[in-house]
């Protein structure tokens, strides 16, 4: 069959077709976002096979993502009549571990090798410092981790390191030590994938030629953000010409043909080591005749191109590269400000709610943001609002180790006999209970029926006394917590659990702590929505975000017969355990795609949003005092807005909850880098609720006064200056009286007997009383289902 007949290429332009069908030698395309570089490269793999210039097997192809990988596979199968399944297809880490399982001997490994995610090998670092007695100040775990994974990506292992000073020596002993730990478990982590198949090749020339002859074409896609290991390793595959490593020696190379495709505007990874010299090295050490560049997009509207454009001509490191598109200008780009990260997840809500109305498939929907702690708020208003999502990357929130551990604690101060939670953190942080222990206490239980809490007395020893320890420190903590808010419930628990120690102490316990600090945010604000009491701004919930209440959800319904409303704290973890569990959608359903930007990366849709684009945040703090960082953040809003079709939105917040903080926030700079015939903004600047602070922020930093500092160097909290304007009418309603009912006296319930008034709020059907029943701690009760009887 004719190749240029073949139906795949039908819908190609001619700098396209002629990459995809380009004689078998090393080539290299370099151009912008959309102009088809993945579509080239896929269907470059269809055609290859279908006119039978290589089979199935001989094809190995590269990508960085699961996503994308996937991505890739899926395009593929609509192209080809076979299962691609079985083909080299995926990520670099993937591919390295399909290939050291294939020769686990030579690579010294045992079959069924573990591979530690990041967590996992910050505990195997730490372990090894301990285990030295060396000071975790000095050796942070996590540091020596990116140390050592440092050293694997610069191919380097712990005799190869020069060593120039005393802390370099330690940390190349740890990295020994590490290394000798990781091998006796039988484990690898992220960078020895790489590291071990490498040497692998490099050290065995049989197995090296074996692959060479297999794989003709070798493509990788997304090759700006490629490191100088796996480069390395792309060359043991296929060996530039005119090096020692030919198979011949003739200086023509082995005949193979390597396809690099990149963009360097979007090189995002240089944090961890990926370099854009590696494109220009390629072409170099490949003897690139010509590299290939691709000016037409193809994804975007003129509107959403021009914005990207004119962002990314801010950088000054760059290749250079043109991108033109036939499509029209399309809608502007929505611009929205929020008055909170409440406001703007409800306004995302309003937004997504009305595309998919308009038509659009949810799966068409994606929400972006900078860093992975930004979704709760967002995953939290889709959940209420019974949208589908599905979040790539990162655990979600409730599920991550530490946000678990406290809610063990809190879920054993409701029910002791939770034996599940008991688990959990009857030894976490530890307690000197060892597994004997508990395997003891387990058929103990087990021998009576009843719960591990209740068999504690059964156990003698030392072991017993460390268990009656920490129920009395479950006990004691309940009779801690009587009356006291949710939100004070938990920090209570967070410390006298030991659990805010133990991560202070650990070094790399910070982010956990962050997490901690996202469980009280995500507490207060379930009380908002669930109007149990005042929350941090001093705003009603309905005020702050209407649509985040909804009619039925736990602890709002007072039960009938005694006016109970469920406890804020079994409220809230029933939330917790809802939200982990059954709301996020499956692979494949029709969902809002939720992400970081990173993970964005090499993919499309019809309509993206962006948030959370503040100063601070997106640019990040950590970029935005050096120029390279903030090259780099920028080319990451480059890739950001270049993954929409025909539908752009932008949204920024005034005040956001932060390490559970309110924080005031800035716009972004990059609304500045934009042209302003692209944007539309929503709402008119300078104008409604909070206006006024954030308005005076904004021309603090415009003229440049000592504030600035103080913004670059993050989020500001609370400047004293700048207090919120809080209108009367948003104050909550207190009330020291209802009825005859007064804070602070007795009163009497026909369930629950005599207790103590400790909260009055709202008013008429609405009207809510906190009281502390003692031995059946404290409620909240509708009033106007509840008979409560003052008593002096
Ligand atoms: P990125 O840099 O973001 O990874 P890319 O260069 O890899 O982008 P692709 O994802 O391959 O771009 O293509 C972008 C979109 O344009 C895809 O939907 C693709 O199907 C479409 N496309 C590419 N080339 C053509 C063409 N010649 N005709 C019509 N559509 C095209
Ligand atoms: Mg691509």
């Amino acid at each position: 069959a004719g190749a240029a007949s073949s139906p795949l290429l039908k819908n190609l332009n001619p700098e396209q077709l002629a990459a995809v069908t380009a004689a078998p030698e090393p080539a290299l395309i370099l151009a912008g976002a959309g102009s088809g570089k993945t579509r080239v490269l896929t269907t470059r793999i269809a055609w290859l096979l279908q006119t039978g210039q290589v089979s199935p097997g001989g094809v190995m192809a590269v990508t960085f993502t699961n996503k994308a990988a996937k991505e890739m596979l899926t395009r593929l199968s609509t192209m080809l009549p076979f299962n691609v399944r079985g083909m080299w297809i995926g990520t670099f880490h993937g591919l390295c571990n399909r290939f050291l399982r294939a020769h686990w001997k030579l690579a010294h490994l045992p079959q069924a090798f573990q591979i530690l995610d990041a967590s996992d090998t910050t505990s195997a670092v730490k372990r090894v410092i301990k285990a030295m007695k060396l000071d975790e100040e000095r050796f942070v775990p996590k540091q020596v981790g990116w140390f050592i994974a440092g050293c694997k990506e610069d191919g380097l292992r712990p005799g190869d390191v020069e060593v120039r000073d005393d802390q370099t020596k330690k940390l190349v002993e740890i990295y020994a030590n590490y290394e000798d730990q990781c091998q006796r478990e039988g484990v690898v982590d992220f960078a020895e994938l790489m590291l071990r198949s490498y040497e692998l090749l490099r050290d065995n020339p049989a197995v090296r030629e074996h692959y060479q002859n297999r794989f003709r074409h070798i493509l990788v896609d997304e090759f700006q953000d490629t490191n100088k290991l796996q480069y390395a390793w792309l060359k043991m595959f296929a060996p530039p010409p005119g090096r020692a490593a030919d198979s011949d020696g003739s200086g023509r190379g082995t005949g193979q043909s390597l396809l690099a495709v990149g963009d360097d505007d979007q090189s995002i990874y240089a944090f961890r080591g990926a370099r854009v010299g590696n494109m220009i090295d390629f072409e170099r050490e490949y003897r690139v005749k010509k590299v290939i560049k691709l000016e037409q997009n193809y994804r975007s509207f003129g509107h959403i191109l021009d914005a990207a454009n004119e962002l990314i001509s801010r950088n000054s490191q760059r290749l250079g590269k043109t991108l033109r598109t036939d499509a029209g200008q399309g809608d502007p780009i929505r611009v929205q400000e929020a008055p909170s990260d409440f406001a703007e997840a409800q306004w995302l809500i309003e937004e997504v709610q009305q595309l998919h109305r308009g038509g659009l498939d949810r799966k068409e929907i994606a929400v972006l943001y900078r860093s992975n702690a930004q979704s709760r708020v967002i995953e939290s208003a889709l959940f209420n609002s019974g949208i589908p999502y599905r979040v790539y990357g990162g655990l979600r929130f409730f599920e991550r180790a530490e946000v678990k551990h406290a809610l063990a604690y809190l879920r054993l101060l409701e029910n002791p006999n939770d034996d599940t939670s008991f688990l959990r953190v009857v030894n976490f942080p530890t307690r000197g209970i060892g597994a004997k222990t508990l395997e003891n206490l387990q058929d103990a239980a087990k021998a009576t029926g009843r719960s591990l809490y209740q068999s504690v007395g059964a156990i003698a020893g030392k072991g017993g006394a460390n268990l009656l320890a920490f129920t009395n420190l479950i006990d004691s903590t309940r009779n801690l917590t009587q009356g006291m808010t949710l939100r004070e419930i938990i920090e209570q628990v967070l410390e006298t659990s030991g659990l805010l120690d133990f991560y202070r102490t650990d070094k790399d316990g910070a982010e956990r702590l962050e997490n901690l600090d996202e469980l009280i945010n995500a507490a207060e604000a379930f009380v908002m929505q669930e109007g149990f009491g005042k929350n941090a701004v001093g705003l009603p919930v309905d005020e702050v975000a209407p649509g985040l209440q909804t009619a039925g959800t736990p602890g709002a319904v007072p039960d009938a017969e005694t006016g109970e409303i469920m406890s804020p704290l079994v409220a809230f973890l029933t939330h917790a355990s809802l939200e982990a569990g059954d709301n996020q959608a499956q692979a494949g359903q029709d969902a809002v795609q939720l992400m970081t930007v990173h993970s964005a990366k090499g993919l499309e849709f019809d309509a993206v949003f962006i948030t959370g684009l503040e100063e601070g945040l997106f640019p990040h703090e950590n970029a935005m005092s050096d120029h390279d960082g903030l090259e780099e953040e920028r080319r990451l809003m480059y890739v950001a807005i270049t993954r929409a079709r025909k539908k752009l939105s932008l949204s920024f917040c005034q005040t956001r909850m932060l390490h559970g903080q309110t924080r005031y926030h800035i716009k972004s700079r990059f609304f500045d880098e934009l042209p302003e015939e692209a944007l539309k903004w929503l709402t008119p600047r300078n104008q409604g609720f909070g206006s006024g602070f954030a308005r005076e922020y904004q021309n603090a930093w415009d003229r440049g006064s000592g504030l600035k500092g103080m913004v670059g160097a993050g989020n500001v909290a609370k400047p004293a200056w700048v207090e919120p304007p809080v209108p009367a009418s948003m104050k909550p309603k207190v009330s020291e009286e209802h009825g005859g009912l007064r804070v602070g006296k007795g009163v009497f319930h026909t369930k629950f007997g005599e207790g103590v008034l400790l909260t009055l709020e709202g008013a008429g059907a609405d009207a809510r009383a906190q009281v502390n029943f003692g031995r059946h701690g404290t409620k909240w009760l509708a009033l106007s289902v509840a008979k409560l009887t003052p008593i002096d």
